[in-house]
Formats: structure tokens, sequence, C-alpha cells
């Protein structure tokens, strides 16, 4: 039989399409579905007692410490919500440092004292606390072997909600997850944290603006998701998808994206009824889903949430991915968020668009109408440019994956330098502050900040540079670089804490300028000329692609950390060390702990395409060009009997490309062998320098044989099959 029978099963079967797979979902209207699963505010209104429902929204709305005496009373409500909506178990949902999801999920039911029947019960210590076995979970020695126990708690500020299942519904009730000793342990605790430190800074600000009671702040979201779908037949027929979440062989399809004539408008019924159903789920959690398919690559689409707080944001993005995940199986499909599934196409992203605010004054990165408006919003774009140029490598650290380097830096991505896009008018409004009493714009002679009009601020830059990683789109910055299987809370966290930072050395020069006499606005142009005149080199509006811009970030000196092994031991400077202590976001315990889980994840995913690569390769890749060598020698064996002089061109090409895969798998092999206690850094340098480049000479033999070997005797699904069979 030959190697390629199933994969020509499939394509034929994808061809033959009559309906859909899968059950329809049903046609209610959004509007009645839109948070359907979701234990939201309002539900909170009709079920609680009014004292404990004011209780819930002080810790929600203001940060209160959560009242313990109320427990009992949402838990009792919640329970019985939960069991109207289908629901049998309950599960504390928390997100660890891997960067998944994690559940724990227990039975509402408990037997009753009789030991005859069964109850349910769901009291409020069960909701408020629970005790997931953490001991499989990175932790970076946080935990002592002796004492692995992990403590998951309700993060109120998160609505819990239903996960339906046809076997039985979920009560799904996000939690933050942290040690024994109060160590987090997982991405939401130094997340909430960073939004209160990030609330305290720009409340200071505030103040010193005459808001005299400013409302809560916190930073506004919105994250892009970009993912690939192919049939789920082919990933099947892929074991190095199945393992790594990317092709780790493929030779380049005849027809690449170079056309740009992806789909647009000719979307498969398919991969339509998907995007359609998968908006719906989400709308059932409550997630603001705006389907998009627009995306460069072929097979590849986009799925962007309208913005919400930080927090919720991060907690639905964990839930998006999910719900992509599952309904594509239903549709015979699978959803691949890795960042770099393909080589030599586009890859995915998850832009993560960012603002902050509040209730009352809204987005402050909107450009005001008035100067004290806009001397406001400079002040806070400001501090983002100063955290951005101070931070950057932490940046580049929160953005690190073996999966994203092959991203960034790739000639689709931004470069692995963080710089900032801010559009030619604000650029020039920041270099007429810089240069202080100069010539401001033509009409005027100088700038001097919420006294004069300042020049029309950018309501929406028409440019809009998608090489930078860092853009400033009119009302939020839009980090580009992080990738799409990641969690945003790791960005989200370095954003809040730089922001705030910057916020507090604005706040305390502009205080201690006011105790000394200074008049307000003098003071705030002094302090943005020093900031700007500081930071301002992290500012290109340039072409973020180019080798120009390579040299001239180093001559800025700017950092260009291009892998994760460069970027991970910015999270072990002092620097940051001291910025997550000052603001008590990470303890130095707490952040070690992270390098270490970070290290580990890098060499493991490493260890696991290394030993991926070499198992395809020997097992699929290698027998297929040595049944074909057979086949051509075979043949010129046969043509030189009936006297004919054979071609062996092709047999040759076959046998060096098959000679060249044997020794690159040895070395493979040989090199994979080398065994660590601990994944230090060395570990992680050695997984980089040694193990990456013997996987490319295993894949570069491979794929040239994908090009002689004859189609019947190929085994693997090709890039053209699985990018363009849909
Ligand atoms: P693009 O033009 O980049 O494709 P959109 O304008 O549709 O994007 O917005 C992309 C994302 O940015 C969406 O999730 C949107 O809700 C979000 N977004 C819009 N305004 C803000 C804001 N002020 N703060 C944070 N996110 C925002
Ligand atoms: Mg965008």
């Amino acid at each position: 039989m030959g190697g390629s029978e199933h994969r020509h099963r499939a394509i034929e079967e994808i061809g033959s399409y009559t309906s859909l797979p899968g059950e329809f979902a049903e046609p209610d209207a959004p509007a009645d579905l839109f948070g359907r699963n979701v234990f939201s505010r309002s539900v909170m209104q009709a079920r609680l007692p009014r004292p404990v429902f004011e209780s819930v929204l002080a810790t929600i709305d203001r940060g209160e410490p959560l009242d313990p005496s109320v427990a009992d009373a949402v838990a009792a409500a919640m329970k019985d919500w939960a069991i109207e909506h289908g629901a049998t178990h309950y599960a504390h949902v928390f997100y660890p440092l891997t960067g998944l999801t994690a559940e724990k999920h227990d039975s509402f039911l408990e037997p009753d004292a009789s030991g005859g029947g069964a109850i349910a019960e769901f009291a409020g210590k069960t909701l408020v606390q629970g005790e997931p076995d953490a001991s499989s979970f990175p932790h970076g020695g946080l935990r002592e072997t002796f004492e692995a126990r992990g403590y998951t708690g309700w993060d109120a500020t998160s609505p819990a909600y239903i996960l339906e299942n046809p076997n039985g519904n979920t009560l799904c009730i996000p939690t933050i997850f942290v040690s024994w000793t109060g160590d987090a342990l997982d991405k939401k605790v130094p997340l909430l944290r960073s939004q209160q430190v990030l609330n305290t800074q720009v409340q200071r600000v505030l103040r010193l603006f005459g808001h005299e009671d400013p409302a809560p702040v916190t930073a506004f979201v919105g994250a892009e998701q970009e993912y690939f779908l192919i049939d789920r037949r082919f990933f099947l027929q892929r074991p190095d998808l199945l393992a790594t979440g990317r092709t780790l062989f493929g030779a380049p399809p005849p027809k690449g994206q170079e056309f740009d004539d992806h789909y647009f408008g000719a979307i498969p019924e398919r991969v339509l009824a998907f995007m359609l159903e998968t908006e719906r789920e989400l709308f059932k959690l409550g997630i603001p889903a705006k389907t998009r398919h627009n995306e460069v690559a072929p097979g590849q689409f986009e799925l962007a949430p309208l913005f919400e707080t930080g927090n919720i944001a991060s907690d639905h993005q964990q839930q998006l991915m999910a719900t992509l995940r599952r309904v594509a199986e239903k549709y015979d499909m699978e959803c691949l968020l890795h960042e770099k599934p393909f080589a030599g196409v586009n890859g995915s992203g998850k832009h993560v668009n960012y603002s902050f605010g509040n209730a009352t004054q809204g987005n402050l990165l909107n450009p005001g109408a008035t100067p004290h408006e806009n001397a406001q919003f400079l002040v806070f774009c400001a501090a983002v440019i100063r955290g951005v140029h101070k931070y950057a490598g932490l940046l580049r650290a929160v953005v690190a994956s073996s999966r994203n380097d092959h991203r960034l830096g790739a000639n689709e991505a931004p470069p692995a330098i963080i710089s900032i896009f801010l559009g030619e008018q604000l650029t020039d409004v920041f270099d007429q502050i810089v240069k202080g009493g100069a010539t401001a714009s033509k009409e005027r002679s100088h700038l001097v900040v919420g006294v004069d009009t300042l020049p029309a601020l950018p309501k929406d830059p028409g440019d809009r540079n998608r090489t930078s990683p860092f853009a400033f789109t009119g009302n939020r910055f839009e980090f580009r670089a992080p990738g799409s299987s990641m969690s945003i809370a790791g960005p989200l966290v370095a954003l809040n804490t730089i922001v705030a930072d910057s916020l507090d050395v604005i706040a305390t020069q502009l205080e201690a300028a006011l105790a000394d006499g200074a008049d307000f606005n003098e003071a705030v142009q002094s302090v943005l000329q020093d900031l700007l005149t500081e930071h301002g080199s992290v500012v290109f509006n340039g072409d973020g692609y180019s080798e120009e811009w390579q040299i001239e970030a180093a001559a800025r000196g700017l950092p260009n950390l291009r892998t994760t092994v460069d970027a991970l031991p910015e999270l072990g400077r002092d620097e940051v060390i001291e910025l997550f202590e000052r603001h008590h976001v990470l303890s130095e315990r707490e952040l070690s702990g992270r390098l270490e889980v970070y290290l580990e994840q890098y060499v493991m995913s490493l260890q696991v395409e290394g030993r991926s690569a070499v198992e395809v390769a020997s097992t699929l890749i290698l027998p297929a060009a040595l049944r074909y060598q057979g086949e051509l020698a075979e043949t010129a064996a046969n043509l030189s009997r009936v006297g004919r002089e054979p071609d062996l061109r092709t047999l040759d090409r076959v046998s060096e490309c098959t000679t060249e895969l044997c020794t690159a798998i040895d070395e493979l092999r040989g090199v994979l062998d080398h065994p660590h206690d601990r994944p230090t850094l060395e570990v992680a340098r050695y997984m980089c320098d040694v193990v990456l480049p013997a996987m490319e000479r295993v894949r570069a033999a491979a794929d040239s044989l994908e090009e002689v070997v004859a189609d019947d005797l190929w085994p693997l699904p090709t890039y053209q099959e699985m990018l363009f069979v849909l």
C-alpha cells in the first residue's frame, strides 16, 4: 500500500461534503444569547439580598476586600442559578504558569448525613476556597515537595459562568491560585495586583490635574486573536502537529500567500458555519466577539472581542481559545493557535490593544478637546513611552516562547526590538515639547503645555504602521508582539506595572514642584520635557522590518533580544526585580520562580519538538524515501536488463537526500541525548543553539525529499493540502 492513501482519501471526503457535520446551533437572536450563561451583575442583582449584592459590588467595582459573611448567600444563589441552567458540577478555574487554563471539577452532589441519598451541596467556603491537587502545575521551586498544596480562591471581579456539555453543564468559577505561603502560582494574582497599582497611580495623577475624587481606574483591553483552521483528518495524520502544534516538516506549496487573494468573500461554508457557532458560544459566555476573516495567510483567520477591563479580557481570552478549539472539532477541523504552524507562511499573533480609564472620565489615552485635557493626555502617553523604553527588555521577555521566536522578526511580525510608533502628528508634538521654547508649528512660535492650544492631536492616525511592535492607534496602544497561543495576562501585568511606575515618578516630581510653589502647567511642561528627552529614542515611525532599523536601533541603544533565551534573563535583572517589588506585583521569589518555569517550558517544548522530528523523519519520511529509492533502483535494473540505458538522475538525487536525512537524524538524536537535572539558562541556550539547528538540518533534507519522492508514496499531508483544502 502506498503511504499516501489516507491523505488521498481525506481529500476526496472533504471534496464531497454535501452537508455540514455537527448539529446546527439553535437560531436564537444574539440579543437573547448574550451573557445567557453568565452569573452576571444583573443575575446577582435579581437573586441576591440587597446588602449582599452591594457588598459584592464593592469588591468588584472598588476593589474592597470580599466580606466573608456574604459568601454563603452568594454561593447559594449561584448554585440555584447553575442548577437551573443544567449544571451538575462546579469547577474552580485557574490559570497556571503554563499559560493554559486548569479546572478542578467537583459534583454538586454530596452524600447526605443518613448516607441514603445525596443533596446538592455548595457552601460559601466551597465557593471561596478550593484545594486542587497542585503538584502537577509548574511552580519554579515555590512549593517544597513536602508541601505541594496550592489553594484556589474566588475572584469575585470575574463573573462565574456555565460551560455546556451534552452530559451535564459545569458552573465555572474564576479563581486565583496561590501556594500555602501565599505566593502567586498563577497568571491572575499578579494581574489583579498590577491593576490595583495602576489604579493607585493613575488616580494620583488625576488628582494633580484637579479631579478630586476620581472613579476607580482599570486597564481596557481588546485582544485580536489570529488562528489557522485545517481539516482535522490532515491534522491527525501529522504526528508533528499533534505533538508540538506546528509542522516540523513541509516543503513550501507552489502557491503561497504571494497572491494576497486568501478567500476574501469566498469562505467555505464549513468555516463560516464554524465562525457563526463560535460567535454564538462566545455570546452565551458574555464575550463580545466580532469575527473577521481577512488574514494574510491561506487558512488563517481572526477573532476580536470588543475591549473589556483587563482581568475580564484576560479570562475571556482563555475561554475564547478553548471555544475556538472545541467548536472547530465539531466541524471536523482543528484550530491551530500556534504562533508559527507553517514555516514560510505568516504566523499568528495576538494584538493586545491597551488603554486605561474609568467610568467617569472614560479612556484616558483619548486626546482631549481642551488644552487642559491635552496636557493630561500627554502625561499619560509619556508615561507609556517611558515605561516601554525603560523596560523594553521586560516587554520582550513577557512575549517570549519557543513558539513566538519563529514569528517575531520573521518579516511578517514586528521585530524583537521593542519600539513605539506614535504617528507623525503626535511625534511632532512631543518633539516640540522636548525643544521647549523652540518653534512649535507653522503658526505658533512656541508651545506651552496646558496653556496654549496644542496643535490638533490625532484622532485616528490614517497611517497605521503594521511593522511596529507597539503602536499608538488614536486612543490606545496596540502591543503586537504577543503570540497567538499566549495568555495575555503576562503582557498586561508588565504594561500595568510599567505605566504605574512611570506615573509614580511623574506624580512625585509634580508634587515636589508644586510643594516648591511652581506653577502646575510649567511643572508639567518641564516633567514632560525631561522625560521625553530621556526616553524619546524608543519612538520610531519607520519600517520596523527593514535592515536599517536593526542598525539604527542598536545605535539608539535599544535592546534586540532575538530569542527567548536572550529575553528571559530580563526577568532576573535587578531593575525588573525592583520594579515588581516596589509595586508589590511580584516578589523576587515569585519572579525567580516564574523565570525558572518559563525556562523549563522552553527546554521541554524543544525537547518534544526534537523527539517528534526524529520520530517523524525516521518512521515516516525515511521509509518513504527508501521505498522510492528501491522503486527507482528496480526500474533502472529492469531497463538495463532490456538493454536500455537508465536515467539515474532522480535516483541519485533521492539517494543524496536520503543520505543527508540519515546523517541529520543521527546528529539530532545525538544532540538530544543531553541529560540535565534542571532547566538552567545554559540548557536553554543549548536547545536554542544546538538542538534547533540540528532539527533544521533534518527538516531541510526531508523537505528536499518531499520535492522528489513520488506523491503516492508521500506519507504526510502537504502544505498545499493543509492550507488550501478546507
Ligand atoms: P484594528 O483596526 O486593529 O483591526 P479594531 O479597531 O477593530 O482593530 O480594534 C481592535 C481591538 O481593539 C478590539 O478588541 C477593540 O475593542 C479594541 N479597542 C478599541 N478601542 C480600545 C481602547 N480604547 N482600549 C483598548 N482596546 C480598544
Ligand atoms: Mg489590529
